[in-house]
C-alpha cells in the first residue's frame, strides 16, 4: 500500500506535468530546419561574444567573432540575427596588423547576408565581426518559448536569464542557428554591473573590473557546444566548489552558482547530482565534459541542459522518491543532447527521449521494477500519437517540440513516446543486448570514452540508433523504427477467445509488418508469445490469460 501510494505520487508529482500538454499560447522562433547553400557551405570553428549587458534598460551592446571554414565557394554566407537588434558594422580582418575591412551586409527576416569581394574557396578561413544593440526578445514561457529574462531575486537584485533552445541562438547573438553545427570553442565575455556575477560554459578565464561599475566575466569552451548552450546567467551568485570521481579515476571539477539566499541548500543537490552522476556513468560511459566542469547555475525558469553550466531553477524540491527529477533529467542530457546531439530537430527525441528513459529508469535504480513499469504503463497512457515522433524531414525545433497544426502547445511525445518506444525496445532485444546498444550510442567505442578534447561527441540521427541497436541484437529492427517512429499512429493487438484458446493479432495502420512478441500470463506464469507473421496462439484451462501484464509493449489503449 506504501509503495503503491508514493508510485502515486511520483506520478502525481513529476510525470504528469512532465507529460501532460503544456499550453504556451505563443510559438517560438524558428532555429533549424532545411539548411540553405547559403548556410551550408561554411562550417563555424569558433564564436566569440561580447556582450555588455544593462538590466535597466533591458538591452545590449554586442560583439561577435566567428570563425569558420568554407565548404562550398561562395561569395555570401548567410547568419542568423533577431531582428529587434541594429547591425552597425559587419567586417573581417584585413590581414594587416590588426586593422578590419568592412563587409557588405544585408538583412531579410531574421537573416543576414554577408557579400564577398570575390569567391571564397573551399578549404579557406574566414573571420566575421558583428557588432550590433538593442533589446533583446523577452522569453515568453522561458525556457519552452525563449528569450531574455530580466528577473529579481528574492532580495530584490537583478537575475539575467537566457534560454534559447526551441529559439535559437539568434536571439542573442549572430549564429549559424543550426544544429549540425557545433563550434569547437565558444567563448563568451560578459559585463554586468556589479555585483552581478555572469556563469557561462566551459571554463572561467578571468574576471575584469572596469572603472565604470561593471566587471566582465571571461568564459571559454573548448569542446564542441550546441548554439543554445551559449548562453549566460547573471545574478549575486555565491559559488560552492566540490568535485567528483569519475568512473575513469579522472577528477571533475563541480561548480554551482547559487544565490546566496539558497546557499545552504546547494550542498545537498551537489550531493544528489553526484549520484545522478554515478548512475548516468554506469549505463551511458564517463561524464562527457571531464575537461571542463559540472556545473549548475540556478535559475528563475525551471531549468535547460546547457553544457557544462546546467540551467537549474526547480526550487530545491525533492519528490516524494526523494531525489530532484529536474536536476536528474537536465543533467542527464550532459550525455543525450550535449556528448550526442541531433544533426536535424526532427531527431529531437535523441535528446528528450532517451533521457526521459534514463528519468525512468533512475526509478527503477533507486524503486525497484515495480516502480518502473508503473511510470512507464503512466508514460504509454499519455501518449497521443498526432505526429511521428522521428519524421524524416528535416524540421525546426518547434516542428517537433510544439503539436500541430498551430504549435502553441507541447506535443509531449519526444518525451514520453520517446522513452516507451525504447522500453518497449528493451524488451523486445533482452536487456543485455539494449544497454549495451544504449552504452554504444553515447560511445561507440572504449577509445571514445577516454577522449575529453571534443572527439568525444557526436552528431547522430534516429538510423545512427537502428544500425546499433541492430548490431547488438543481431535482429532486424527496420519494422519496430518504422512503425513506433516513421508514423504516428500505435499497433493495436486483438485478441479472441474461442473455447481455450486465444487468438493474437496485430492490427497495425496500412497493413505495416509488426512482429513484436508479447508476453501472457496464464494461470500466474507469464510466457512470451513470439507472434510470428504478426499472430500468435495461447491454450488455457480456467481463468483466461492476462496479455502483457508488466505494460512492455506499446499499443494503442
Ligand atoms: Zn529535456
Amino acid at each position: 500500500m506504501k509503495q503503491s501510494f508514493r508510485t502515486f505520487l511520483f506520478l502525481l508529482l513529476v510525470a504528469l506535468p512532465v507529460l501532460a500538454q503544456r499550453e504556451h499560447g505563443v510559438r517560438p522562433t524558428d532555429t533549424g530546419g532545411p539548411l540553405m547553400v547559403e548556410q551550408a557551405s561554411y562550417d563555424v570553428h569558433s564564436y566569440d561574444v561580447t556582450l555588455n549587458v544593462d538590466p535597466k534598460t533591458k538591452s545590449l551592446k554586442g560583439k561577435t567573432v566567428m570563425t569558420a571554414r568554407i565548404t562550398i565557394p561562395t561569395n555570401v554566407i548567410v547568419l542568423d540575427l533577431d531582428t529587434p537588434f541594429t547591425i552597425t558594422r559587419v567586417a573581417e580582418p584585413t590581414g594587416l596588423d590588426n586593422s578590419m575591412r568592412d563587409l557588405k551586409f544585408e538583412r531579410k527576416s531574421g537573416k543576414v547576408w554577408v557579400w564577398y569581394p570575390m569567391t571564397r574557396q573551399t578549404g579557406e578561413e574566414i573571420t566575421i565581426e558583428t557588432t550590433y544593440a538593442g533589446i533583446p526578445r523577452e522569453a515568453p514561457r522561458a525556457p519552452w518559448v525563449g528569450g531574455f529574462m530580466w528577473a529579481k531575486t528574492p532580495s530584490g537584485a537583478d537575475w539575467i536569464s537566457v534560454a534559447l533552445q526551441n529559439d535559437g541562438a539568434d536571439l542573442m547573438f549572430p549564429v549559424k542557428d543550426h544544429p549540425s553545427d557545433k563550434p569547437a570553442i565558444a567563448a563568451m565575455h560578459i559585463t554586468v554591473p556589479d555585483p552581478l556575477v555572469a556563469a557561462g560554459p566551459g571554463k572561467l578565464e578571468g574576471i575584469k573590473k572596469n572603472p565604470d561599475g561593471t566587471s566582465t566575466y571571461n568564459w571559454r569552451m573548448t569542446n564542441p557546444i550546441a548554439n543554445y548552450s551559449i548562453v549566460f546567467n547573471a545574478a549575486p551568485y555565491r559559488t560552492i566548489e566540490d568535485n567528483v570521481k569519475s568512473v575513469t579515476g579522472e577528477n571533475i571539477p563541480i561548480v554551482f552558482y547559487i544565490l546566496p539566499e539558497n546557499y545552504e541548500k546547494g550542498r545537498k543537490l551537489i550531493e544528489e547530482t553526484k549520484k545522478y552522476n554515478a548512475f548516468y556513468e554506469k549505463y551511458n560511459g564517463p561524464f562527457p565534459f571531464r575537461s571542463q566542469k559540472l556545473g549548475i547555475v540556478e535559475t528563475p525558469h525551471l531549468g535547460m541542459e546547457h553544457s557544462t553550466h546546467i540551467a537549474y531553477g526547480n526550487k530545491f524540491e525533492y519528490n516524494a522518491d526523494g531525489y530532484d527529477w529536474l536536476m536528474l533529467h537536465e543533467f542527464g542530457h550532459e550525455w543525450w543532447a550535449n556528448l550526442v546531439t541531433a544533426s536535424d530537430w526532427r531527431d529531437f527525441w535523441i535528446h528528450e527521449g532517451f533521457q526521459s528513459f534514463m528519468d525512468t529508469l533512475y526509478l527503477e535504480e533507486i524503486k525497484g521494477k515495480d516502480a518502473y513499469f508503473a511510470s512507464m504503463k503512466n508514460r504509454a497512457k499519455n501518449t497521443r500519437n498526432m505526429q511521428p515522433v522521428a519524421p524524416r524531414e528535416s524540421k525546426i525545433a518547434y516542428q517537433v517540440y510544439m503539436a500541430e497544426p498551430d504549435y502553441l502547445k507541447s506535443d509531449g511525445d519526444i518525451y514520453g513516446k520517446g522513452a516507451v518506444v525504447l522500453h518497449t525496445l528493451r524488451y523486445l532485444i533482452g536487456d543485455d543486448a539494449f544497454f549495451r546498444a544504449l552504452r554504444r550510442m553515447a560511445y561507440p567505442t572504449k577509445q571514445m570514452e577516454t577522449f575529453t578534447d571534443g572527439r568525444q561527441e557526436r552528431l547522430v540521427n534516429t538510423d545512427d540508433f537502428l544500425t546499433i541497436a541492430e548490431e547488438e541484437s543481431k535482429m532486424d529492427l527496420d519494422w519496430f523504427f518504422e512503425l513506433y517512429l516513421r508514423q504516428p499512429k500505435l499497433p493495436r493487438l486483438v485478441s479472441e477467445v474461442t473455447g481455450s484458446t486465444v487468438n493474437l493479432r496485430w492490427e497495425t495502420p496500412n497493413n505495416m509488418p509488426f512482429r513484436m512478441p508479447v508476453d501472457v500470463e496464464v494461470n500466474g506464469k507469464i510466457q512470451r508469445i513470439e507472434m510470428k507473421d504478426g499472430k500468435g496462439t495461447i491454450n488455457f484451462t480456467g481463468t483466461p490469460p492476462v496479455i502483457d501484464p508488466k505494460g512492455w509493449v506499446l499499443t494503442a489503449q
